[in-house]
């Protein structure tokens, strides 16, 4: 990055930065998620720290908190109500225990609290009676929020000892109420609250506290605005007990520290359990227990240097969209990528993210050289949620999906009822390349040694030109390619004679017929158990078996009627392709067992059994083993750390088995 090009960076993030704060702080309703906001601000704060002279005095990173616009009374705090630092990961927050040795030397501990979603708030008492309630404002003057914050259940309006003090915590909504508001509000087609954290915010900024006393906020009180040594105390630690004795609400879950591995184990152990929390969370605050030597690390004009917050990865990030790749699969169908500046997302890196379809595509608007936010779908395959337009810049243009087949050149259609643009030549490289992969994978006719380096060369060199030409290649041919040696021709070559042997299951997958995965391949195999008999088959015969619908048995039918089908089948099984099915039947109406018939749903992790291994007893015990929960689905086999899959099943009231019931009800 030039010096130029970081300053245009510097003045865009300050200005995006300070629209989002002011969202946030100000309107309540953010249009960026958090972990979007924390990741911009960690970019300006490099940038700013590389280049100070384009440091702002109002920048973002120099401030508290947004303006102070509203209708409420302005109040001063007697010490600035500060924010917190944040740390990403634990090498930060090795950086952050290094500068505090240097600073206190080895003898202190820690205390560790849990980062509550709210927002901050300060109340006011003299001798012992409620008198002023505040927000954190910009950290030196908050706003007068006292009428509301008498609505709030756990804020003691009368503390239990006549003393005079400040009391500073986290106002928040918990969950249920959160969920419970904007339930009410979707059904009065009223906007909703982004977070419980903009919810309560928003339900303390309004001037009518009938309003604040509705929305079931609470407290957990976290200091004392001084530092509580004229009430006799030394440690942050008796602060918080001292809080709970006057009357107000802290946090049980805080934790003595020693040193930095336990505070790792009470962040691992945190992060595991957060999602069980009635409130939410956003991070883990770490602070120096002793006042002493809190004073001895001070602060800077935002942050404490005695403190730190941890935050937890972010699940949405912002990433820049490189390029638009296309591929064309194996059916035709071309399927836009988009590359991305590599990310990391809830723990791994993210590179890619499929685009899907060209409608998807307009629908988002997303173009290459856009900022967009990118999360994880059901917390697995990363999606491209959203552009962000605001940081677009002036020359991008929208994206055209090509007229013609990036592989092969020629025309792309759409298809009826399809949004999918298809490339309908049958000789298309991509579309055999993809083809002659699918046929060599694993579950297919497992040929090892033919990865998709060796596939497209044996294509290119015109070798091979459909799955069939893979039994006439001989040594002489093989040693050509590039990088194949006479030791991996010769296992290639004993890979693809043994596959002569699969069982037809493999062959019918392998064939890649529309619909027909691996499972209804060996139904397929299992009831016609020769490729003549399926071949003859008509479509009622085949819908008559349970698990085959409309859909598949008219794709196979309508397969194997076509005449190159039909030719491609014959040189097969002139080159030796066994087309028989010599797997056992399972006979499934005679099964006794607590299995037979049922839809079973594996999630989480597996301790005792492999998947696989638990998938092929159940099924050989006639259970039915699918992916997703749903009514259909009869029992779910929760393993360690199951997620989403066991709370739908716990929500549609489907049996749940762990997997030591797994294990004896297998071994009946
Ligand atoms: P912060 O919320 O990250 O951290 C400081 C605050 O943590 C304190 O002021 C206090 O209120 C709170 N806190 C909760 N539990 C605590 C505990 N046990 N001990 C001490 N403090 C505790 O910092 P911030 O300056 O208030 O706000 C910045 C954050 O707000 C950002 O990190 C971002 O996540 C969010 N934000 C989001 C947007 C957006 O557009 N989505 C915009 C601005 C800010």
């Amino acid at each position: 990055m030039t010096e130029q090009q970081a300053k245009a960076r510097i003045e865009e993030l300050q200005r995006v930065l300070t629209q989002y704060g002011h969202e946030y702080y100000d309107l309540d309703m953010p249009t960026v998620p958090d972990g979007v906001y924390d990741q911009l601000m960690q970019e300006l704060i490099q940038l700013e720290e590389q280049y100070p002279s384009y440091r702002q005095p109002d920048s973002p990173t120099q401030r508290v908190g947004g303006a102070i616009i509203s209708a409420f009374e302005k109040v001063a705090h007697d010490h600035p109500m500060l924010s917190l630092g944040d740390t990403f990961s634990q090498e930060d927050l090795r950086a952050f225990d290094e500068r505090v040795r240097q600073g206190i030397g080895e003898n202190f501990r820690y205390v560790c609290e849990l980062k509550i979603d709210g927002l901050a708030i300060s109340l006011k008492y003299e001798n012992g009676v409620f008198v002023q309630g505040a927000t954190r404002g910009n950290g030196t003057i908050g706003e007068n929020i006292t009428e509301n914050l008498k609505t709030v259940r756990s804020v003691p309006l009368r503390l239990t000892k006549p003393l005079t003090l400040e009391a500073r915590g986290e106002c928040y909504m918990p969950k249920r109420s959160f969920n419970k508001l904007n339930k009410e509000r979707a059904e009065r087609e009223e906007n909703l609250f982004a977070n419980p954290r903009n919810a309560a915010a928003g339900s303390l900024r309004q001037l009518d506290p009938k309003i604040a006393a509705s929305r079931n906020l609470s407290t957990f009180m976290y200091a004392l605005g001084t530092n509580g040594e004229e009430f006799g105390l030394e440690r942050h630690s008796e602060a918080l007990d001292f809080l709970q004795e006057l009357g107000f609400r802290s946090n049980d879950e805080r934790r003595i520290c020693h040193n930095l591995d336990e505070v790792f184990a009470y962040i691992d152990e945190w992060t595991e359990k957060r999602p069980t929390l009635p409130y939410e969370i956003d991070g883990i605050v770490i602070k120096v227990d002793d006042y002493h030597q809190q004073q001895e690390l001070g602060n800077t004009v935002k942050v404490p240097r005695w403190s730190i917050a941890y935050k937890f990865p972010a699940e949405e990030v912002v990433t820049t969209v490189l390029d638009i790749d296309l591929t064309v699969g194996r059916t035709g169908v071309v399927t836009p990528t988009a590359v991305l500046e590599p990310v990391l997302v809830a723990g791994t890196t993210v590179q890619r993210a499929s685009l899907h379809n060209e409608d998807i595509i307009r629908e988002k608007d997303i173009r290459i050289g856009d900022k967009v936010i990118i999360r994880k779908a059901g917390d697995i395959i990363p999606e491209v949620k959203q552009v962000l337009f605001d940081q677009r810049s002036e020359e991008s243009v929208a994206y055209e999906m090509p007229t013609h087949c990036p592989a092969c050149d020629s025309e792309l259609v759409r298809l009826e009822e399809e949004v999918a643009l298809r490339c309908v030549n049958p000789q298309c490289f991509a579309q055999i390349a993809e083809g002659l992969a699918h046929f060599v994978s694993r579950n297919a006719m497992n040929i090892e040694g033919c990865g998709e380096k060796v596939v497209a060369q044996l294509l290119r060199e015109g070798l091979v030109k459909d799955v069939s030409g893979l039994y006439d290649l001989n040594m002489e041919e093989l040693i050509q390619l590039e990088r194949m040696g006479e030791k991996s021709a010769t296992k290639l070559l004993q890979a693809i004679e043994a596959s002569k042997e699969n069982s037809l299951e493999r062959l019918l997958f392998g064939l890649g017929i529309r619909h027909v995965g691996s499972k209804a391949g060996k139904i397929l195999a299992e009831h016609f158990e020769t490729m003549d008999a399926l071949m003859a088959a008509t479509e009622e015969e085949l819908t008559r078996i349970f698990e085959i619908g409309e859909k598949m048995a008219d794709s196979v039918v309508t397969y194997f009627a076509n005449e190159d089908v039909q030719l491609l089948l014959g040189r097969l099984r002139e080159a030796g392709v066994n087309m028989t099915y010599t797997g056992k039947k399972i006979d499934r109406t005679d099964i006794d067992s607590n299995f037979n018939g049922k839809t079973i749903v594996l999630t989480g992790k597996l301790e005792r059994l492999t998947r696989q291994d638990a998938k092929a007893k159940i099924e050989a015990l006639g259970g039915n083993v699918t992916g997703s929960v749903s009514k259909k689905t009869d029992l779910v086999i929760a393993g360690a750390e199951a997620g989403s899959k066991l709370s739908k099943a716990e929500q549609l009231g489907i049996e749940v088995w762990d997997e030591t019931r797994l294990i004896e009800e297998l071994s009946e």
